[in-house]
């Protein structure tokens, strides 16, 4: 039994609590060198994110937090301008 991090209700005996990512943070991994069987091996690090927030969740809750965000809606194509009033 435990409470969802999400909804805050308590969540039955048995049912899986799922690790859900609430806060990200931006993390700049550095340039590095080492040594694999004698050959050296540069890895030139970069950039990219990591967990800083994570609680568990129920499924609802879970599968509504990773749903893709919806599409952006289409734009309407202008009107075409009449010739008629020239
Ligand atoms: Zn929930």
């Amino acid at each position: 039994m435990f409470r969802c991090g999400i909804c805050k209700q308590l969540v039955d005996y048995g049912l899986p609590a799922i690790p859900v990512v609430v806060e990200r943070r931006d993390k700049t991994y550095p340039s590095r060198t080492y040594v694999l069987r004698g050959t050296s091996i540069v890895d030139p690090g970069g950039v990219g994110w990591e967990i800083a927030r994570e609680v568990a969740a129920c499924a609802p809750c879970a599968t509504r937090a990773n749903a893709p965000p919806d599409p952006e809606p289409p734009v309407p194509e202008p009107e075409p301008v009449s010739d008629a009033l020239h």
